[in-house]
């Protein structure tokens, strides 16, 4: 006998359209006003029509344009930066050869996504659109000085990521736009880790931390899990770090926890949350800097 368990598991009728190139899908955009939606790896857009949290008129379904062979490196005169089109999976970043060598961080990133099912499906636009502040993706496409490359009636424009995130589940795009690709600056060479605690294995992270360093600079900390968007860690907390010194690990983790201001909800308190903070970035400061604090090895 079925039973009423009170929560909608089905999405709302909707119109189904597939668009074979970024031109078709910008124009099925516009003739739907607003009132359309992409369909990429379906990872996340499908739960939430099941759950009614989204009822388009219509679905655009935009596989059939592809992935573009995948992420390549180009080098232009602000030097080597790697292209990751839209529509590439999960999986194809953590197999591809230019992402280990020139975006290390955000291969380990990658592979924490989910799960092997969420990886082979959900595409590296789809998660830069949809701007979980908890997902991996987009704390290393701030981290890491990304740029989004968007598609809409007007043409193409690019928005740095810094500029992208603008709360829960909402960009810097227009409802009329694609993301078509996103550029990231090659990072070969580049001092990082990637740290996040997670309730359960394939969960979304509680709280997550990447950091990447340059030769001569001093850290991009970018913090997950703490706000409705991730946060770039300012300059006068990651400052100190310029000593090098034993004791600025400490330090900076603690001043990084009091500079968030995250809310309490059903997978964490705010107090735990800025405790992780502490714990997660003093564990990746003496990881990918090899700055010894002074209280050993991280754990
Ligand atoms: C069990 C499970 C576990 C997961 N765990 C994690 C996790 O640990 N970390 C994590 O980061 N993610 C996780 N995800 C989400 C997953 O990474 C998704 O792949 C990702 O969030 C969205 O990518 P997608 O291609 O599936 O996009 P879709 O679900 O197809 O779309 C998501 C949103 O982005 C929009 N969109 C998609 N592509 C574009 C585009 N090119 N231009 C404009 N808008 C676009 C859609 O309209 C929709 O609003 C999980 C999902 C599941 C089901």
């Amino acid at each position: 006998m079925a039973t009423d368990r009170g929560a909608r598991t089905e999405p709302t009728a909707f119109e189904y359209q597939r668009a074979d190139s970024w031109d078709e899908a910008a124009e099925l955009l516009r003739i739907w006003e607003g009132e359309a939606k992409i369909l990429a790896g379906g990872q996340s857009l499908v739960p939430m029509l099941n759950l009614r949290l989204t009822m388009p008129a219509a679905l655009i379904d935009i596989n059939d344009i592809g992935d573009e062979g995948g992420p390549r490196l180009e080098t232009s005169t602000e030097g080597q930066v790697v292209v990751i089109p839209a529509l590439t999976r999960h999986s194809t970043v953590l197999a591809s050869s230019v992402i280990a060598e020139h975006c290390p961080m955000l291969r380990a990133a990658v592979g924490l996504v989910g799960n092997v099912r969420v990886r082979n499906r959900g595409t590296f636009g789809g998660s830069v659109a949809h701007a979980d502040p908890t997902g991996e993706i987009p704390c290393c496409v701030l981290a890491m000085g990304g740029t989004i490359t968007l598609q809409g009636p007007l043409g193409t424009r690019t928005v740095p990521a810094s500029e992208w995130f603008r709360t829960y589940l909402t960009t810097a795009a227009e409802p009329d736009e694609l993301v078509t690709e996103v550029r990231i600056p090659s990072a070969a060479g580049a001092a990082w880790a990637f740290e996040e605690e997670v309730r359960r294995f394939s969960d979304f992270a509680t709280v997550s931390v990447a950091l990447q360093a340059r030769p001569g600079r001093i850290p991009s900390i970018v913090l997950g899990g703490v706000a409705d968007r991730p946060v770039l860690v300012t300059a006068d907390v990651v400052g100190p770090l310029r000593n090098q010194e034993r004791t600025t690990v400490t330090a900076v983790a603690d001043l990084a926890a009091r500079s968030t201001e995250p809310e309490s909800d059903v997978h964490a308190s705010a107090e735990h949350r800025r405790r992780l903070v502490r714990v997660l970035v003093r564990r990746a400061l003496v990881r990918a800097l090899g700055l010894d604090d002074g209280n050993g090895a991280p754990s």
